[in-house]
């Protein structure tokens, strides 16, 4: 019989908006498996309320709470993983593909002698479920089997929608102790913002090129937006904004209810961290540019001039 078993993530005990997509993928997967259990595993320091909240949407729920687990760290945490899944027999793991997940994941495979399917966007097939991941930034998408007994999944929580509720799952503390690290943990060097995170916010304002560096502009509609703030790898190349601010291929991967591009040419690299936003808005003096077939509304001007417009508008509306 399958089992699922879904890692959540979360933050100073709070789940990330993602391990909501993840139980969803999970309850599509258990579905798919002809009625699999939904188990959810969450792993930190005083998670006991994210734990209740997981069991809305689990059949059951494991807790690995205490210092040991404190810090996200991929080894303790792993360790804890392949504990649930031994004590379960999970079939099948499914964890987001972010950086946390993406740390994990191959741990949590490799000493299972499990075969793992990465950025996974969606299921296909029942029973001997197949899995559909992006390629090549999201130009080909591939249908790959993973042949092992027990399978790795990580997927993209933009492409999934959140676990339906209702299931209120028991809660259970799991006898696992992080093993015995060899790598220990120094420090974390949180950027603090006023702002949402990139990959939480409902509304993201991003700047490319275009700026010229000065993003002056962008932040101000943000702010009067209560949005985050993204950018183009060229900016971030550029050393105009901090790298986790990068959308994209190989930055982040945000699918908000309204994303503003203002100054980006929408390079299929940009494209694959952002097209599945709900809303798209461009703003950009060329006419031409890419960025244009994806929006769902266009604007050809310059975004100097264009954006603050756009904040002193929507501050009168607020
Ligand atoms: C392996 C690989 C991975 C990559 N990963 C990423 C990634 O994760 N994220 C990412 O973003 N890129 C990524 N890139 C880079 C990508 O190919 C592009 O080079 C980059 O996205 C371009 O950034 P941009 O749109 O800001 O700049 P440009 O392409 O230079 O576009 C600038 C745009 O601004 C417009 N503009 C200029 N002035 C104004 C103005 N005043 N008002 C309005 N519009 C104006 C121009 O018309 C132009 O369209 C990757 C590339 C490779 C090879």
């Amino acid at each position: 019989m399958a089992t699922v078993l879904v890692i959540a993530e979360q933050a100073k005990g709070v789940l990330k908006k993602a391990s909501f997509n993840a139980l969803g993928a999970g309850q599509d997967l258990a579905k798919r498996l002809g009625g699999a259990q939904v188990h959810a595993l969450v792993i930190g320091q005083g998670v006991g309320d994210a734990a209740k909240q997981l069991a809305e949407s689990a059949n059951a729920v494991h807790v690995a709470d205490g210092a040991a687990f404190a810090n996200p760290l991929a080894e303790t945490h792993a360790a804890a993983a392949i504990a649930a899944a031994k004590a379960i027999s999970a079939t099948h793991i499914v964890i987001v593909a972010s950086t946390y997940g993406k740390d994990m994941a191959p741990r949590v495979a490799a000493r299972l002698g499990a075969g793992i399917a990465s950025d996974v966007l969606s299921f296909t097939g029942e029973g001997n479920v197949h899995f559909k991941r992006a390629m090549w930034a999201g130009n080909a998408v591939a249908t790959v089997e993973v042949t092992t007994a027990i399978k790795v999944v990580t997927i993209r929580g933009t492409e999934f929608p959140a676990g339906a509720k209702g299931l209120n799952g028991s809660v259970a503390a799991l006898a696992a102790d992080g093993g015995a690290p060899k790598t220990k943990f120094l420090e974390f060097n949180e950027v603090k913002s006023a702002r949402p995170e990139l990959t939480e916010a409902r509304v993201v304002v991003s700047g490319g090129r275009g700026t010229k560096g000065d993003f002056k502009p962008i932040e101000q509609l943000a702010d009067v937006l209560g949005a985050a703030v993204g950018a183009s790898r060229a900016v971030c190349d550029a050393g105009w904004q901090p790298n986790d601010l990068q959308v994209g291929q190989t930055g982040k991967v945000v699918a908000p209810q309204l994303y503003i591009a203002a100054g980006s040419s929408g390079a299929i690299q940009h494209l694959a961290g952002m097209k599945g936003s709900k809303t798209i808005v461009a703003v950009n003096k060329d006419p031409e540019a890419p960025i244009f077939q994806v929006a769902d509304y266009g604007l050809v001007d310059d975004l100097f001039k264009a954006l603050p417009q756009l904040s002193e508008a929507a501050a009168k509306l607020k």
